[in-house]
């Protein structure tokens, strides 16, 4: 048996992908976006879940990520897009099975081309446009060639997409150059639309869905909120205080987190008072403590620096890590906790009665974003699917 569990909440997604399609209206297709295992999710179990609540699009990152969605996927017509790396090798291979792919070099173009002559079947291609984040994609004499690749030889390719990304819509310090990027990619999309005709534009992530509507054009490219989550407290603050600018605190939070991380106390002990903690001294009790041990550690991806921050449910109630978080254990204080158990439940992140660790108290602490938490969370904890 594993020391934790993760369930991931198919109410809570259902719940999430209804606020998102209300806000973005009928006519915005959302692709759901699940690299780094869904965010620490698992693809295997978050694929079909998404599926079920009508989600018919995902992004990943890489080649080896669009496998296992395809390999996880209930329907046939799902579709699936790799936003970033795939192997000159892999070409052919997403080409044989319909994957789309972003393209941001001419290199990739040609590639592609030649695994579509080879297989006997066009590359579903997105074109990206550089746009301002200096990253990848797609600029002046490049996207020119790229133009003209697909002009030239209209039976190798199928132009699925024109796309960008912001570089930081999540914060209002970038107003500015979100805003020159908009501008960059209607003029990228003018030149690629005149001479190849109107295909799906996307440029919108979480951030930027939520803060600048016009940027959700035909298809926005849902991750973090999908799975209950803020881009940052800042996108927050913005979208309540939109909805209730005197802050009547009337607005409740319209997302919930699909993912509860669970554990159980292994073992409770009675500490004498001016006793140590655990390794080393950073812990030292002033009373009589009962002290708890988790079976998870950093191992698990339960940060070492929540070492004496942390906090975690038990019967409801807020307990915090006390001592160094070790490599498989931390230790919790029970003291104020009646008949505390070996074997009772601990919720890491998640709900418990009417109390919640959320992973923004739990990644304020580590000064981590949501996504590098979640992201964190091993394959090997299990995943468990719950209403
Ligand atoms: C990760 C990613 C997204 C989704 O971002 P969220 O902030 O999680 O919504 C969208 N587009 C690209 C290119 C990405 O890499």
């Amino acid at each position: 048996m594993h020391s934790s569990t993760i369930e991931l909440s198919g109410s809570a997604l259902r719940n999430n992908l209804r606020f998102l399609r209300k806000l973005l209206g009928p006519e915005v297709a959302i692709s759901s976006v699940v690299k780094g295992n869904a965010y620490g999710h698992s693809i295997e179990h978050f694929v079909p879940l998404a599926e079920d609540c009508g989600i018919g699009h995902f992004s990943v990152f890489s080649a080896d990520e669009a496998l296992r969605v395809l390999e996880s996927r209930t329907r046939p017509d799902t579709r699936i897009c790799i936003m970033g790396y795939i192997d000159d090798a892999e070409l052919e291979w997403a080409v044989g099975n319909g994957i789309e792919f972003w393209v941001f070099d001419c290199m990739r173009l040609s590639a592609a081309e030649r695994a579509s002559e080879r297989i006997g079947k066009p590359a579903r291609v997105h074109l990206e446009l550089e746009t301002g984040m200096n990253r990848l994609g797609l600029q002046g004499a490049q996207l020119d060639r790229a133009i003209e690749t697909l002009a030239t030889s209209p039976g190798a390719f199928e132009l699925c997409g024109v796309c960008t990304h912001f570089a930081g819509a999540e914060s209002v310090q970038n107003h500015l150059r979100i805003r020159n990027q908009i501008e960059a990619f209607w003029e990228g999309h003018e030149r690629i639309s005149r001479r190849l005709g109107a295909a799906v534009r996307h440029t919108a992530c979480s951030a930027a869905a939520l803060r600048y509507a016009e940027t959700r054009m035909d298809m926005v490219r849902i991750g973090i909120a999908q799975y209950g989550f803020w881009p940052s407290r800042e996108t927050r603050m913005h979208f309540q205080l939109e909805r209730d600018p005197d802050q009547s605190g009337a607005i409740r939070d319209p997302l919930r987190r699909v993912m509860r991380w669970k554990s159980l106390v292994m073992n409770v002990k009675t500490v004498g008072p001016g006793q140590f903690v655990g390794y080393g001294t950073t812990y030292l009790t002033t009373r009589t403590e009962k002290v708890a041990a988790v079976p998870v550690g950093y191992h698990h991806g339960f940060a070492r620096n929540l070492s004496n921050l942390g906090h975690v449910l038990v019967h409801g109630r807020r307990a915090q890590v006390v001592g160094l978080v070790n490599m498989n254990m931390f230790l919790v204080d029970v003291t104020d906790i009646p008949s505390v158990d070996r074997g009772d439940e601990v919720v890491i992140i998640g709900k418990q009665n009417r109390s919640q660790i959320t992973v923004s108290s739990f990644s304020d602490l580590t000064r981590n974003l949501n996504y590098e938490v979640l992201v964190s969370l091993p394959e090997s904890i299990p995943r468990v699917v719950v209403a």
